[in-house]
């Protein structure tokens, strides 16, 4: 046990990556691949490509270490989701992406579930879900949905019609009270819905071709995952209520552990169950994006360098590439405001970093006033969390302590809560 180690597989929007941990959250090994892109009837076969991705990364892993994974699991994208066969686990269909709409299906979902509803967008999985069922002309179909990630761990498991209620919240399904509502269950189609389990929970012995192909232990096993957004907070480890994560990568996006659900759809905020806690989002327009219109990451170093950040900038700016924001303002015809642009850069860039701070801040008491935990320190992960300077901004802002995340990885979320599987 002493050796044991722990894998998590992260399938991202723009390719895969393993890691591989140990007790101690040490990395001991990891790996990426980028999806191949597979062409059939002039679409890309994801499901092929996933697959492939998939044993390709396991093939990754040192042969020396294979002996000694204790537990698997696996994030995917949030919403893309695959209608297999019931028996078979043969796709029915082509999967559905996590960024593909089905407006058509909008009115229908519309008309059972409550206002505002996370599956009220035509992006959620509820309504890639409804539009196939609108396309079938019979219903005597066995199929089961599974999301990404329970595709692919089924792969490892074997065990169809699983999944966790992080992937399945954009289905309609109430983690709080650990079932899917009524009025969602009154429907024909609520018969292909997974059965729903906490992420990191133990699902079944890994498929022995697998295990004896790869050289995996008799006694691994396969656990539920998570979302490609919640396993990279899971990575930072703010596992108290009241720390927080915030990206600052092309957008601003914050997240933080709270003892209640909150939920506004005026601001997009939403929580995700993890365990007992609640884990509240908010995402805004500003970011990273606006900075690379005016300086290069070079110029961002070397003039961030030459900043005061103990002094607050005067300068108030609302920086955003496109018009509108929806969190902390929920203002679709919003403007930019980046303007008076002063002589100095090194004046502008602390200008802009104090405004996107300053926003940053209003997110927070946002979550606050809206009845989240109040925030207590922040871990900071993307492009942005390299600045120095931009942290201390932040510190002094937010009146918090900043730090940047030792973990960013959406792989290592994933490995820890394979470690939180094989323990129970
Ligand atoms: P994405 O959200 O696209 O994945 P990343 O997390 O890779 O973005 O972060 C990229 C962003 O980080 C860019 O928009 C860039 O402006 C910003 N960035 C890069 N270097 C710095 C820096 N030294 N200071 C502040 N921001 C930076």
């Amino acid at each position: 046990v002493g050796k044991q180690l722990y894998l998590g597989m992260d399938f991202g929007t723009s390719g895969a990556r393993y890691a591989l941990i140990d007790k101690e959250g040490c990395i001991r090994a990891e790996g990426k691949k980028e999806y191949p892109l597979y062409m059939s009837e002039e679409t890309v076969d994801w499901v092929r490509s996933w697959r492939t991705t998939l044993f390709a990364l396991l093939e990754d892993i040192p042969i020396s270490l294979r002996p000694y994974i204790g537990s698997v699991s696996i994030d995917g994208t949030s919403a893309t989701t695959i209608i297999v066969d019931s028996k078979t686990g043969e796709p029915l269909c082509r999967p559905f992406l996590y960024n593909q709409s089905c407006p058509e299906a909008l009115p229908i979902v519309k008309a059972i579930a409550p206002p505002n509803h996370t599956v009220c967008s035509g992006s959620s999985t509820l309504c890639k879900l409804v539009s196939w069922w609108s396309s079938l002309n019979t219903t005597k179909i066995a199929a089961v949905l599974l999301h990404q990630a329970d595709w692919l761990l089924w792969l490892l498991h074997g065990k169809l019609g699983v999944s966790d209620y992080n992937n399945a919240l954009k289905v309609g399904y109430d983690p709080e009270v650990e079932s899917y509502p009524p009025w969602l269950l009154s429907q024909p189609y609520s018969r292909v819905l997974p059965l729903v389990q906490a992420p990191g929970t133990t699902i079944g012995s890994m498929k022995e071709s697998i295990r004896t192909k790869f050289g995996f232990p008799k006694d691994c096993v396969v656990c539920t995952g998570t979302t490609d957004s919640i396993a990279a907070f899971l990575a930072a480890r703010a596992n108290q209520p009241g720390k927080a994560v915030t990206s600052l990568g092309s957008t601003l996006a914050i997240k933080l552990l709270s003892t209640r659900r909150v939920e506004d759809a005026r601001f997009g905020v939403y929580s995700h169950r993890l365990d007992d806690k609640w884990l509240v989002g908010g995402a805004s327009n500003t970011g990273g994006a606006v900075l690379r219109n005016f300086f290069t990451d070079d110029q961002l170093e070397k003039l961030s360098e030459q900043i005061n950040s103990a002094e607050a900038s005067p300068l108030d700016y609302y920086p955003l590439q496109d018009i509108g924001e929806r969190f902390p303002v929920a203002d679709p015809k919003m403007e930019p405001r980046l303007l008076p642009r002063p002589e100095s850069d090194v004046e502008y860039l602390h200008g802009i970093l104090e405004s996107i701070a300053r926003i940053e801040a209003k997110g927070y008491n946002l979550l606050k006033e809206l009845g989240a935990t109040p925030v207590e320190e922040v871990f900071t992960a993307g492009g942005g969390s390299k600045n120095k300077k931009w942290i201390s901004i932040r510190e002094r802002v937010l009146g918090l302590p900043v730090r940047r995340a030792l973990q960013t990885e959406a792989a290592y979320g994933a490995a820890l809560l394979a470690m939180k599987g094989a323990a129970q």
